[in-house]
Protein backbone atom coordinates (compact mmCIF):
# COMPACT_ATOMS: atom_id res chain seq x y z
CA UNK A 1 0.00 0.00 0.00
CA UNK A 2 1.55 3.48 -1.41
CA UNK A 3 0.99 6.83 -0.08
CA UNK A 4 0.82 10.18 -2.46
CA UNK A 5 0.71 13.15 -0.72
CA UNK A 6 0.76 16.92 -1.81
CA UNK A 7 3.26 18.75 -2.74
CA UNK A 8 3.01 22.51 -1.19
CA UNK A 9 6.28 25.01 -1.14
CA UNK A 10 8.45 22.08 -2.14
CA UNK A 11 7.95 19.80 0.75
CA UNK A 12 5.61 16.67 0.92
CA UNK A 13 2.19 17.69 2.36
CA UNK A 14 0.71 14.97 4.40
CA UNK A 15 -3.31 15.13 4.91
CA UNK A 16 -5.76 12.97 7.42
CA UNK A 17 -8.33 13.28 5.22
CA UNK A 18 -7.84 10.39 2.50
CA UNK A 19 -8.94 8.69 -0.08
CA UNK A 20 -8.45 4.75 -1.61
CA UNK A 21 -5.85 4.84 -4.53
CA UNK A 22 -7.20 1.26 -7.25
CA UNK A 23 -5.44 -0.53 -9.20
CA UNK A 24 -7.52 -0.52 -12.39
CA UNK A 25 -7.05 -4.00 -13.37
CA UNK A 26 -7.40 -5.69 -10.08
CA UNK A 27 -10.14 -3.60 -9.17
CA UNK A 28 -8.43 -3.73 -5.95
CA UNK A 29 -6.81 -0.87 -3.43
CA UNK A 30 -3.34 -0.09 -4.37
CA UNK A 31 -2.85 3.29 -2.44
CA UNK A 32 -3.87 6.18 -0.53
CA UNK A 33 -3.97 9.54 -1.44
CA UNK A 34 -3.97 12.57 0.65
CA UNK A 35 -6.17 14.60 0.19
CA UNK A 36 -5.96 18.72 0.19
CA UNK A 37 -7.68 20.95 3.09
CA UNK A 38 -8.76 24.58 2.25
CA UNK A 39 -5.77 25.53 4.53
CA UNK A 40 -3.28 23.93 1.85
CA UNK A 41 -5.02 25.20 -1.30
CA UNK A 42 -4.75 28.65 0.57
CA UNK A 43 -1.18 28.54 1.06
CA UNK A 44 -0.52 26.93 -2.44
CA UNK A 45 -2.40 29.90 -3.76
CA UNK A 46 -0.52 32.39 -1.60
CA UNK A 47 3.05 31.19 -2.14
CA UNK A 48 2.18 31.18 -6.20
CA UNK A 49 1.10 34.09 -6.36
CA UNK A 50 4.56 35.80 -4.72
CA UNK A 51 6.30 33.46 -6.65
CA UNK A 52 7.45 35.93 -9.15
CA UNK A 53 8.48 38.77 -6.96
CA UNK A 54 9.97 36.48 -4.03
CA UNK A 55 11.89 34.03 -6.48
CA UNK A 56 12.59 36.26 -9.80
CA UNK A 57 13.76 33.93 -13.04
CA UNK A 58 14.77 35.08 -15.62
CA UNK A 59 13.53 33.55 -19.32
CA UNK A 60 16.88 32.27 -19.46
CA UNK A 61 16.40 30.66 -16.03
CA UNK A 62 13.04 29.23 -17.17
CA UNK A 63 14.47 27.48 -20.35
CA UNK A 64 17.31 26.22 -18.33
CA UNK A 65 14.86 24.58 -16.10
CA UNK A 66 12.31 22.92 -18.58
CA UNK A 67 15.22 21.52 -20.51
CA UNK A 68 16.84 20.09 -17.38
CA UNK A 69 13.22 18.20 -16.16
CA UNK A 70 12.97 17.36 -19.57
CA UNK A 71 16.04 15.07 -19.07
CA UNK A 72 15.17 14.14 -15.90
CA UNK A 73 12.07 12.81 -16.38
CA UNK A 74 13.99 10.12 -18.62
CA UNK A 75 15.26 8.66 -15.49
CA UNK A 76 11.88 8.13 -14.31
CA UNK A 77 10.38 6.00 -17.28
CA UNK A 78 9.95 3.31 -15.83
CA UNK A 79 8.26 4.31 -12.20
CA UNK A 80 6.35 6.74 -14.15
CA UNK A 81 5.00 3.56 -16.66
CA UNK A 82 4.46 1.69 -13.42
CA UNK A 83 2.11 4.12 -11.70
CA UNK A 84 0.46 4.77 -15.13
CA UNK A 85 -0.50 0.98 -15.20
CA UNK A 86 -1.44 0.29 -11.50
CA UNK A 87 -3.43 4.08 -11.32
CA UNK A 88 -4.71 4.10 -14.69
CA UNK A 89 -4.76 0.19 -16.10
CA UNK A 90 -2.76 1.66 -19.39
CA UNK A 91 0.16 -1.00 -20.90
CA UNK A 92 3.57 -0.48 -20.31
CA UNK A 93 4.21 0.63 -23.95
CA UNK A 94 1.21 3.30 -23.79
CA UNK A 95 2.50 4.76 -20.32
CA UNK A 96 5.88 5.01 -21.97
CA UNK A 97 4.38 6.74 -24.96
CA UNK A 98 3.09 9.40 -22.27
CA UNK A 99 6.34 9.70 -20.33
CA UNK A 100 8.27 10.18 -24.16
CA UNK A 101 5.47 12.89 -25.29
CA UNK A 102 5.82 14.71 -21.74
CA UNK A 103 9.58 15.03 -22.51
CA UNK A 104 9.20 16.32 -25.94
CA UNK A 105 6.51 19.08 -24.97
CA UNK A 106 8.64 20.44 -22.23
CA UNK A 107 11.65 20.56 -24.38
CA UNK A 108 8.85 22.43 -26.61
CA UNK A 109 7.97 24.76 -23.89
CA UNK A 110 12.22 25.39 -22.96
CA UNK A 111 12.14 26.46 -26.70
CA UNK A 112 8.83 29.20 -26.04
CA UNK A 113 10.37 30.38 -22.68
CA UNK A 114 13.44 32.29 -24.52
CA UNK A 115 11.37 32.90 -27.94
CA UNK A 116 8.41 34.07 -26.35
CA UNK A 117 7.82 38.22 -27.03
CA UNK A 118 5.64 40.54 -28.37
CA UNK A 119 5.84 42.19 -31.91
CA UNK A 120 5.72 45.79 -33.64
CA UNK A 121 2.55 46.95 -34.88
CA UNK A 122 3.09 49.90 -37.98
CA UNK A 123 0.95 52.32 -36.52
CA UNK A 124 0.30 53.93 -39.82
CA UNK A 125 -2.90 52.96 -41.00
CA UNK A 126 -5.16 56.15 -39.34
CA UNK A 127 -4.99 59.41 -41.26
CA UNK A 128 -2.23 61.63 -39.96
CA UNK A 129 -0.29 59.41 -38.29
CA UNK A 130 3.33 59.93 -38.71
CA UNK A 131 5.93 59.07 -36.11
CA UNK A 132 4.26 56.08 -34.34
CA UNK A 133 5.08 53.16 -33.81
CA UNK A 134 3.69 50.12 -31.32
CA UNK A 135 5.36 46.92 -29.83
CA UNK A 136 3.30 44.92 -27.90
CA UNK A 137 5.05 43.48 -24.66
CA UNK A 138 4.15 39.94 -23.35
CA UNK A 139 3.81 39.41 -19.50
CA UNK A 140 3.18 36.28 -17.20
CA UNK A 141 -0.66 36.32 -16.63
CA UNK A 142 0.18 35.50 -12.77
CA UNK A 143 -0.99 32.20 -11.43
CA UNK A 144 -2.57 28.87 -13.53
CA UNK A 145 -4.30 26.69 -12.15
CA UNK A 146 -3.69 23.23 -13.60
CA UNK A 147 -6.62 20.84 -13.47
CA UNK A 148 -6.15 17.30 -15.28
CA UNK A 149 -8.46 14.50 -16.45
CA UNK A 150 -6.90 10.24 -15.31
CA UNK A 151 -6.54 9.26 -19.41
CA UNK A 152 -3.29 11.41 -20.00
CA UNK A 153 -1.96 11.59 -16.60
CA UNK A 154 1.70 13.00 -17.54
CA UNK A 155 1.74 14.49 -21.14
CA UNK A 156 -1.47 16.72 -20.32
CA UNK A 157 0.31 18.19 -17.23
CA UNK A 158 3.25 18.92 -19.11
CA UNK A 159 1.25 20.76 -21.74
CA UNK A 160 0.01 23.03 -18.41
CA UNK A 161 2.85 23.15 -16.87
CA UNK A 162 5.41 23.44 -19.28
CA UNK A 163 3.55 26.45 -21.29
CA UNK A 164 2.67 27.94 -18.56
CA UNK A 165 6.45 27.58 -16.81
CA UNK A 166 7.59 29.29 -20.08
CA UNK A 167 5.78 32.02 -19.90
CA UNK A 168 6.15 32.98 -16.25
CA UNK A 169 3.97 32.01 -14.39
CA UNK A 170 3.89 30.05 -11.18
CA UNK A 171 1.00 27.09 -11.38
CA UNK A 172 -0.44 24.84 -8.81
CA UNK A 173 -1.79 21.48 -10.46
CA UNK A 174 -4.56 18.90 -9.70
CA UNK A 175 -4.08 16.05 -10.76
CA UNK A 176 -7.19 13.20 -11.61
CA UNK A 177 -7.71 11.75 -8.50
CA UNK A 178 -7.68 8.32 -10.23
CA UNK A 179 -4.10 8.66 -11.65
CA UNK A 180 -2.46 11.34 -8.43
CA UNK A 181 0.96 10.15 -8.62
CA UNK A 182 2.56 11.40 -11.71
CA UNK A 183 2.22 14.76 -11.30
CA UNK A 184 4.35 14.55 -7.83
CA UNK A 185 7.22 13.32 -10.20
CA UNK A 186 6.78 15.81 -12.57
CA UNK A 187 7.22 18.62 -9.75
CA UNK A 188 9.64 16.68 -8.23
CA UNK A 189 11.90 16.63 -11.24
CA UNK A 190 11.67 20.38 -12.19
CA UNK A 191 12.29 20.96 -8.24
CA UNK A 192 15.54 19.13 -9.25
CA UNK A 193 16.22 20.64 -11.71
CA UNK A 194 16.17 24.40 -10.11
CA UNK A 195 12.96 25.50 -9.78
CA UNK A 196 12.16 27.25 -6.78
CA UNK A 197 9.54 25.79 -4.30
CA UNK A 198 7.23 28.65 -4.35
CA UNK A 199 6.91 28.11 -8.31
CA UNK A 200 4.83 25.16 -8.12
CA UNK A 201 2.40 23.38 -6.00
CA UNK A 202 0.38 20.45 -6.25
CA UNK A 203 -2.75 19.82 -4.48
CA UNK A 204 -4.78 16.34 -4.67
CA UNK A 205 -8.33 14.97 -4.08
CA UNK A 206 -11.40 15.04 -6.24
CA UNK A 207 -12.50 17.97 -8.71
CA UNK A 208 -15.87 18.40 -6.85
CA UNK A 209 -14.03 19.84 -3.90
CA UNK A 210 -10.21 20.24 -4.33
CA UNK A 211 -10.89 21.12 -7.88
CA UNK A 212 -13.69 23.24 -7.11
CA UNK A 213 -11.88 25.57 -4.74
CA UNK A 214 -9.03 25.85 -6.38
CA UNK A 215 -11.58 27.84 -9.34
CA UNK A 216 -13.41 29.52 -7.02
CA UNK A 217 -10.21 31.04 -5.60
CA UNK A 218 -9.34 34.23 -7.27
CA UNK A 219 -5.92 33.84 -6.79
CA UNK A 220 -6.27 31.63 -9.99
CA UNK A 221 -5.72 34.18 -12.81
CA UNK A 222 -6.03 31.19 -15.24
CA UNK A 223 -7.74 27.74 -15.39
CA UNK A 224 -6.08 25.34 -17.69
CA UNK A 225 -8.54 22.40 -17.20
CA UNK A 226 -8.85 18.98 -19.41
CA UNK A 227 -11.36 16.83 -18.81
CA UNK A 228 -15.34 16.25 -19.75
CA UNK A 229 -17.55 19.15 -21.11
CA UNK A 230 -19.78 18.91 -18.38
CA UNK A 231 -16.90 19.84 -16.40
CA UNK A 232 -15.70 22.40 -17.88
CA UNK A 233 -19.26 23.72 -18.35
CA UNK A 234 -19.48 24.34 -14.83
CA UNK A 235 -15.75 25.73 -14.44
CA UNK A 236 -16.32 28.07 -17.00
CA UNK A 237 -18.90 29.26 -15.08
CA UNK A 238 -17.33 29.37 -11.69
CA UNK A 239 -14.40 31.17 -13.51
CA UNK A 240 -16.52 34.17 -14.59
CA UNK A 241 -14.13 36.83 -16.24
CA UNK A 242 -10.68 34.88 -15.96
CA UNK A 243 -9.18 33.33 -19.14
CA UNK A 244 -10.01 29.31 -19.07
CA UNK A 245 -8.46 26.82 -21.75
CA UNK A 246 -10.91 24.25 -22.03
CA UNK A 247 -10.10 20.70 -23.62
CA UNK A 248 -13.22 19.08 -23.04
CA UNK A 249 -15.44 15.74 -24.84
CA UNK A 250 -15.54 14.49 -28.32
CA UNK A 251 -16.95 12.13 -30.53
CA UNK A 252 -14.49 11.64 -32.91
CA UNK A 253 -14.59 10.24 -36.73
CA UNK A 254 -12.05 9.34 -39.10
CA UNK A 255 -13.49 8.84 -42.62
CA UNK A 256 -12.24 5.96 -45.10
CA UNK A 257 -12.77 7.43 -48.35
CA UNK A 258 -13.14 5.52 -51.73
CA UNK A 259 -9.55 5.81 -52.74
CA UNK A 260 -8.23 5.38 -49.16
CA UNK A 261 -5.27 2.71 -49.22
CA UNK A 262 -6.33 0.22 -46.99
CA UNK A 263 -3.48 -1.54 -46.06
CA UNK A 264 -2.21 -3.46 -43.11
CA UNK A 265 -0.35 -0.02 -41.85
CA UNK A 266 -3.36 1.88 -42.12
CA UNK A 267 -5.46 -1.04 -40.25
CA UNK A 268 -2.87 -0.99 -37.91
CA UNK A 269 -2.81 2.70 -37.44
CA UNK A 270 -6.73 2.78 -36.83
CA UNK A 271 -7.64 -0.08 -34.68
CA UNK A 272 -4.72 1.66 -32.14
CA UNK A 273 -6.77 5.08 -32.19
CA UNK A 274 -10.14 3.41 -31.43
CA UNK A 275 -8.71 0.71 -28.80
CA UNK A 276 -5.05 1.92 -27.29
CA UNK A 277 -5.83 3.03 -23.39
CA UNK A 278 -9.19 1.05 -23.92
CA UNK A 279 -10.38 3.94 -25.80
CA UNK A 280 -10.26 6.55 -23.85
CA UNK A 281 -8.41 8.93 -25.67
CA UNK A 282 -10.19 12.52 -26.50
CA UNK A 283 -9.36 11.78 -29.74
CA UNK A 284 -10.18 8.42 -30.01
CA UNK A 285 -12.42 6.99 -33.35
CA UNK A 286 -15.38 6.53 -31.90
CA UNK A 287 -17.02 6.27 -35.71
CA UNK A 288 -15.83 4.98 -38.84
CA UNK A 289 -17.41 6.62 -42.06
CA UNK A 290 -16.74 3.77 -45.03
CA UNK A 291 -17.58 4.62 -48.01
CA UNK A 292 -19.97 2.53 -49.22
CA UNK A 293 -17.62 0.82 -51.97
CA UNK A 294 -15.00 0.13 -49.81
CA UNK A 295 -17.36 -1.04 -47.22
CA UNK A 296 -16.83 -4.70 -47.49
CA UNK A 297 -12.77 -4.53 -47.72
CA UNK A 298 -12.74 -1.98 -44.99
CA UNK A 299 -14.79 -3.59 -42.52
CA UNK A 300 -13.67 -7.13 -43.01
CA UNK A 301 -10.29 -6.14 -42.84
CA UNK A 302 -10.66 -4.40 -39.53
CA UNK A 303 -12.61 -6.83 -37.83
CA UNK A 304 -9.58 -9.28 -38.48
CA UNK A 305 -6.95 -6.43 -37.35
CA UNK A 306 -9.35 -5.58 -33.80
CA UNK A 307 -9.62 -9.31 -33.65
CA UNK A 308 -6.25 -10.16 -33.32
CA UNK A 309 -5.21 -7.50 -30.83
CA UNK A 310 -4.01 -8.78 -27.10
CA UNK A 311 -6.65 -7.79 -24.28
CA UNK A 312 -6.63 -7.64 -20.79
CA UNK A 313 -3.61 -7.52 -18.13
CA UNK A 314 -1.80 -4.51 -18.90
CA UNK A 315 1.49 -5.94 -17.28
CA UNK A 316 1.22 -8.28 -19.89
CA UNK A 317 3.72 -7.36 -22.70
CA UNK A 318 1.54 -8.38 -25.50
CA UNK A 319 -1.38 -6.74 -24.06
CA UNK A 320 -2.50 -3.74 -26.28
CA UNK A 321 -6.13 -3.13 -24.64
CA UNK A 322 -5.99 -3.24 -20.50
CA UNK A 323 -9.17 -1.85 -18.56
CA UNK A 324 -10.96 1.44 -17.98
CA UNK A 325 -10.04 3.34 -15.49
CA UNK A 326 -13.44 2.14 -13.04
CA UNK A 327 -16.12 -0.66 -12.70
CA UNK A 328 -18.57 1.91 -12.92
CA UNK A 329 -17.37 3.25 -16.23
CA UNK A 330 -17.17 -0.46 -17.53
CA UNK A 331 -21.05 -0.95 -16.31
CA UNK A 332 -21.56 1.99 -18.20
CA UNK A 333 -20.21 1.13 -21.67
CA UNK A 334 -21.59 -2.31 -21.33
CA UNK A 335 -25.12 -0.86 -21.20
CA UNK A 336 -24.76 1.19 -23.76
CA UNK A 337 -23.78 -1.47 -26.02
CA UNK A 338 -26.31 -3.89 -25.03
CA UNK A 339 -28.56 -0.92 -25.39
CA UNK A 340 -27.31 -0.36 -29.00
CA UNK A 341 -27.53 -3.91 -29.78
CA UNK A 342 -31.24 -4.31 -28.18
CA UNK A 343 -32.55 -1.46 -30.83
CA UNK A 344 -31.36 -2.97 -33.68
CA UNK A 345 -27.60 -2.19 -33.86
CA UNK A 346 -25.20 -5.56 -34.96
CA UNK A 347 -22.46 -6.65 -33.14
CA UNK A 348 -19.48 -7.32 -35.49
CA UNK A 349 -16.70 -8.16 -32.87
CA UNK A 350 -16.55 -8.00 -29.22
CA UNK A 351 -19.08 -6.93 -26.29
CA UNK A 352 -17.86 -9.15 -23.31
CA UNK A 353 -16.84 -7.82 -20.27
CA UNK A 354 -14.51 -9.08 -17.71
CA UNK A 355 -13.80 -7.48 -14.48
CA UNK A 356 -12.82 -3.71 -15.92
CA UNK A 357 -11.73 -5.24 -19.00
CA UNK A 358 -14.42 -4.57 -22.13
CA UNK A 359 -13.26 -6.53 -25.12
CA UNK A 360 -12.38 -4.18 -28.37
CA UNK A 361 -16.16 -3.93 -29.72
CA UNK A 362 -17.44 -2.78 -33.41
CA UNK A 363 -20.95 -2.25 -34.06
CA UNK A 364 -22.80 -1.37 -37.11
CA UNK A 365 -26.26 0.30 -37.99
CA UNK A 366 -26.21 2.56 -34.74
CA UNK A 367 -28.78 5.48 -34.92
CA UNK A 368 -29.42 8.62 -33.44
CA UNK A 369 -31.36 8.16 -29.93
CA UNK A 370 -28.91 4.78 -28.91
CA UNK A 371 -26.13 6.89 -26.24
CA UNK A 372 -23.54 4.80 -28.46
CA UNK A 373 -24.60 7.64 -31.25
CA UNK A 374 -25.55 10.79 -29.28
CA UNK A 375 -22.41 10.53 -26.17
CA UNK A 376 -18.70 9.74 -25.86
CA UNK A 377 -18.70 6.69 -25.30
CA UNK A 378 -14.99 6.91 -23.76
CA UNK A 379 -14.07 2.77 -23.93
CA UNK A 380 -13.17 0.55 -26.50
CA UNK A 381 -15.99 0.85 -29.07
CA UNK A 382 -15.92 1.41 -32.06
CA UNK A 383 -19.38 2.25 -34.80
CA UNK A 384 -19.33 1.73 -38.52
CA UNK A 385 -21.44 3.93 -40.67
CA UNK A 386 -21.51 3.90 -45.09
CA UNK A 387 -21.95 6.83 -46.80
CA UNK A 388 -22.60 8.24 -50.02
CA UNK A 389 -21.29 11.05 -50.90
CA UNK A 390 -19.04 13.80 -49.07
CA UNK A 391 -21.38 16.11 -48.40
CA UNK A 392 -23.08 13.23 -46.25
CA UNK A 393 -20.37 12.52 -43.99
CA UNK A 394 -19.72 16.18 -43.65
CA UNK A 395 -23.17 16.48 -42.67
CA UNK A 396 -22.86 13.75 -40.22
CA UNK A 397 -20.24 14.84 -38.44
CA UNK A 398 -20.93 18.14 -38.20
CA UNK A 399 -24.21 16.91 -36.63
CA UNK A 400 -22.33 15.82 -33.37
CA UNK A 401 -22.53 18.55 -30.26
CA UNK A 402 -18.56 18.52 -30.45
CA UNK A 403 -15.67 19.52 -32.49
CA UNK A 404 -12.12 17.99 -32.13
CA UNK A 405 -10.23 16.34 -34.20
CA UNK A 406 -11.15 14.17 -37.30
CA UNK A 407 -9.06 12.00 -40.30
CA UNK A 408 -9.36 11.07 -43.45
CA UNK A 409 -8.38 8.44 -45.30
CA UNK A 410 -8.06 10.03 -48.72
CA UNK A 411 -5.12 10.76 -51.75
CA UNK A 412 -7.80 13.10 -53.16
CA UNK A 413 -6.46 17.03 -52.66
CA UNK A 414 -9.74 18.23 -53.55
CA UNK A 415 -11.64 15.82 -50.89
CA UNK A 416 -9.24 16.36 -48.55
CA UNK A 417 -9.26 20.34 -48.70
CA UNK A 418 -13.13 20.35 -49.04
CA UNK A 419 -13.36 18.29 -45.67
CA UNK A 420 -10.61 20.70 -44.51
CA UNK A 421 -12.56 23.80 -44.79
CA UNK A 422 -15.99 22.42 -44.06
CA UNK A 423 -16.00 20.20 -41.51
CA UNK A 424 -16.64 22.27 -38.17
CA UNK A 425 -13.49 20.31 -35.82
CA UNK A 426 -10.13 21.84 -34.55
CA UNK A 427 -7.78 19.29 -36.44
CA UNK A 428 -8.08 17.52 -39.73
CA UNK A 429 -5.57 14.79 -40.09
CA UNK A 430 -5.18 13.61 -43.79
CA UNK A 431 -4.01 10.04 -44.03
CA UNK A 432 -4.15 9.92 -40.64
CA UNK A 433 -6.77 8.96 -37.83
CA UNK A 434 -8.56 12.00 -35.65
CA UNK A 435 -5.85 10.63 -33.10
CA UNK A 436 -2.60 11.52 -35.03
CA UNK A 437 -1.70 14.38 -32.82
CA UNK A 438 1.59 15.46 -31.91
CA UNK A 439 2.60 17.82 -29.25
CA UNK A 440 3.88 20.23 -31.73
CA UNK A 441 0.58 21.35 -33.42
CA UNK A 442 -1.50 23.72 -32.48
CA UNK A 443 -4.17 21.67 -30.86
CA UNK A 444 -8.05 22.69 -29.65
CA UNK A 445 -11.48 22.08 -29.89
CA UNK A 446 -14.51 23.77 -31.11
CA UNK A 447 -18.15 23.71 -30.02
CA UNK A 448 -18.81 21.39 -27.03
CA UNK A 449 -14.91 20.54 -27.19
CA UNK A 450 -14.15 24.05 -25.28
CA UNK A 451 -12.01 26.42 -26.20
CA UNK A 452 -8.54 27.67 -25.59
CA UNK A 453 -5.13 25.87 -27.45
CA UNK A 454 -2.57 24.09 -26.89
CA UNK A 455 0.69 23.34 -28.02
CA UNK A 456 3.76 24.77 -26.24
CA UNK A 457 4.24 27.64 -29.03
CA UNK A 458 0.44 28.71 -29.01
CA UNK A 459 -0.60 27.94 -25.19
CA UNK A 460 2.65 30.45 -23.98
CA UNK A 461 0.74 33.35 -25.58
CA UNK A 462 -2.81 32.45 -24.36
CA UNK A 463 -0.95 32.55 -20.62
CA UNK A 464 0.55 35.76 -20.77
CA UNK A 465 -0.93 39.12 -21.26
CA UNK A 466 -0.34 41.72 -23.56
CA UNK A 467 0.48 45.40 -23.45
CA UNK A 468 0.96 47.57 -26.10
CA UNK A 469 3.19 50.49 -26.25
CA UNK A 470 2.54 52.98 -28.17
CA UNK A 471 5.43 55.06 -28.83
CA UNK A 472 5.61 58.65 -31.23
CA UNK A 473 8.14 61.02 -31.68
CA UNK A 474 8.94 64.14 -33.05
P1 LIG B 1 -13.45 14.88 -15.50
O1 LIG B 1 -14.06 16.11 -16.05
O2 LIG B 1 -14.28 13.97 -14.69
O3 LIG B 1 -12.19 15.23 -14.59
C1 LIG B 1 -11.11 15.99 -15.06
C2 LIG B 1 -10.47 16.74 -13.91
O4 LIG B 1 -11.39 17.70 -13.41
C3 LIG B 1 -10.10 15.85 -12.72
O5 LIG B 1 -8.89 16.30 -12.17
C4 LIG B 1 -11.26 16.08 -11.76
O6 LIG B 1 -10.93 15.82 -10.42
C5 LIG B 1 -11.53 17.55 -12.00
N1 LIG B 1 -12.88 18.02 -11.63
C6 LIG B 1 -14.03 17.30 -11.62
N2 LIG B 1 -15.05 18.09 -11.24
C7 LIG B 1 -14.55 19.33 -11.02
C8 LIG B 1 -15.11 20.58 -10.63
N3 LIG B 1 -16.40 20.71 -10.38
N4 LIG B 1 -14.29 21.65 -10.53
C9 LIG B 1 -12.98 21.53 -10.81
N5 LIG B 1 -12.38 20.38 -11.16
C10 LIG B 1 -13.15 19.28 -11.28
O7 LIG B 1 -12.81 14.12 -16.76
P2 LIG B 1 -12.09 12.70 -16.80
O8 LIG B 1 -13.12 11.64 -16.65
O9 LIG B 1 -10.90 12.68 -15.92
O10 LIG B 1 -11.54 12.70 -18.31
C11 LIG B 1 -12.29 12.26 -19.39
C12 LIG B 1 -12.80 13.41 -20.22
O11 LIG B 1 -11.74 14.28 -20.59
C13 LIG B 1 -13.41 12.94 -21.54
O12 LIG B 1 -14.60 13.66 -21.78
C14 LIG B 1 -12.35 13.30 -22.57
O13 LIG B 1 -12.83 13.49 -23.89
C15 LIG B 1 -11.80 14.55 -21.99
N6 LIG B 1 -10.46 14.82 -22.51
C16 LIG B 1 -10.31 15.83 -23.41
C17 LIG B 1 -9.07 16.08 -23.96
C18 LIG B 1 -8.86 17.19 -24.97
O14 LIG B 1 -7.71 17.48 -25.25
N7 LIG B 1 -9.90 17.79 -25.51
C19 LIG B 1 -7.97 15.31 -23.57
C20 LIG B 1 -8.16 14.29 -22.63
C21 LIG B 1 -9.41 14.07 -22.11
Amino acid sequence: MYEVTGRINGKARESANRMPISDKFTDTVAGQLHIASEADIDEALSSASVARTEAPLTSHDRADILRKAARLLADHSDELAEQQRVEAGFTVADGRREVDRAIETMLLSADEAIRFGGESVPLGSAPNTKNRMGITIRKPIGVVAAITPFNSPVNTIAHKIGPALAAGNAVVLKPAEQTPSPGNVLADVLFEAGLPAQWMHVVHGPGETVGAALVADDRSDYIAFTGSTATGAAIHRSAGLRKTQLELGSISCTVVAQDAVIDKGMLANTANAAFRKAGQVCTSIQRIYVHRDVEQQFTEAFLATTGALHVGDPSDSKTTVGPLISSQATDRVEAWIKEAVASGAELLIGGTREGTVIQPTVLRGVKPGMKMHDLEAFGPVVCIYTYENDNEVIDEINSTPYGLASGVFTHNLDRALNLANRLDVGTLHVNGTSSSRVDIMPYGGLKASGHGIEGPAYAVKDMSLETLLSLEWT
